[in-house]
């Protein structure tokens, strides 16, 4: 999912914004007047973080965009699956069977995946650090070189790690389980949007696009203008379909066109299947709508683990109004009520299957 409103300089008049859009800024042809547009950006999570406010003027911006990069900077560091930090500690005392502190910072993760896992049935499941990590991804480069030892993989799963093993109580964290190991890189962006929302919020900010690499939350309406998003081609650039945002919705998409690796030929995902090991191979992209993005984002990851048989009993369990998946054959997955609000690129030509509603 590709943000249109973005990648420009401040402030924009957006009814002139036909020009632009080249640079991905995309007017919607109403003649209201809309209010200027202030942008900025910032560089966290390996990823620009791309913010773009209106009815507010640049100075609160800078002071909303400093305050952003200092909690991500953070939310970066303790929420880490394998660099020094919070989690890393809490995921080394786990593996040897020892119980940890947590603090407020990381404790409402825990509980936030503890019931993702639950309504995803599992597919959700951040307790599957170690899998992650013995696939390679706990790299900061996409993996190369790194041959996957598929005896330790298939040992790891047959040991289930899963949320359920995880207990709280008060402010200490204990695992039955010592194959448990978090990394949150399904939902975090999701978590971080959520609470970027609540920072801008506290600046009296009340509109604003927040788009961290295509995961993107928004803070209120577009007035006469709509926020309005790309649905990118994962095989080629190019947007297959374009939709507008109703005020105070998040769309996030999980795909495994960018982040994988080859061995032999083959991509491996960085999305696995928890109830395998294996990285999914069905699915190229998920997309989900939703109004709180640690939501949506989990399930983006869900249903691309849920792939085409599943994916619509999945969204149906968590919750889901908005989903489209689309797979590597070319086809895409929707239900009514996204399909009646998508547009479809003019040169689109992939096979649409409609679920029933969710
Ligand atoms: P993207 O990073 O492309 O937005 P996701 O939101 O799906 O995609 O996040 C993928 C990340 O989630 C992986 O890199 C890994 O850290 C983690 N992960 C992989 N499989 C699962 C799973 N089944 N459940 C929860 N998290 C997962
Ligand atoms: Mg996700």
């Amino acid at each position: 999912m590709k943000a249109m409103n973005s990648t420009a300089q401040n402030p924009i008049r957006r009814n002139s914004a036909i020009a632009l859009l080249t640079l991905g800024l995309m007017a919607c042809g109403q003649d209201a007047p809309v209010e200027d547009i202030y942008k900025s950006s910032l560089y966290v999570f390996g990823t620009k973080v791309e913010i773009s406010v209106r009815g507010t003027d640049a100075a609160t911006l800078t002071d909303a965009t400093t305050r952003l990069e200092s909690e991500f900077k953070r939310m970066h560091k303790d929420w880490h699956a394998w660099k020094p930090g919070e989690l890393v500690d809490i995921n080394q005392a786990l593996a040897v069977g020892q119980s940890h502190s947590i603090s407020p910072f990381v404790k409402p993760l825990i509980v936030r995946a503890k019931s993702l896992y639950e309504l995803s049935d599992g597919l959700f499941n951040p307790a599957i650090g170690g899998l992650v990590g013995a696939w390679g991804f706990h790299a900061d480069e996409k993996p190369q070189g790194h041959k996957p030892d598929l005896a330790a993989i298939r040992a790891l799963t047959a040991k289930h790690p899963s949320m359920r093993d995880v207990h709280l109580e008060g402010d200490t964290i204990s695992s039955t389980n010592p194959t448990v190991q978090f990394d949150f890189g399904g939902f975090a962006k999701g978590v971080a949007l959520d609470r970027a929302e609540e920072v801008l919020k506290e600046l009296g900010i009340s509109q604003a696009l927040i788009n961290a690499g295509g995961d993107i939350n928004t803070l209120g309406g577009g007035g006469a203008q709509p926020w309005q998003v790309g649905i990118r081609d994962p095989k080629a650039w190019g947007l297959i379909a374009t939709l507008d945002l109703l005020p105070g919705e998040n769309v996030y998409t999980s795909g495994n066109y960018e982040r994988f690796r080859e061995i032999d030929g083959v991509r491996y995902a960085h999305i696995i299947d928890p109830r395998t090991g294996m990285p999914v191979d069905h699915i190229v992209s998920a997309t989900v709508i939703g109004d709180n993005g640690a939501i949506a984002d989990g399930a983006a990851t869900a249903l691309s683990v849920a792939g085409p048989q599943d994916w619509h009993r999945i969204a149906k369990k968590m919750g889901i109004k908005f989903a489209v998946l689309v797979d590597d054959a070319g086809t895409v997955y929707i239900n009514p009520a996204m399909k009646a609000r998508i547009k479809f690129a003019p040169d689109f030509n992939f096979t649409i299957v409609e679920s029933p509603p969710l």
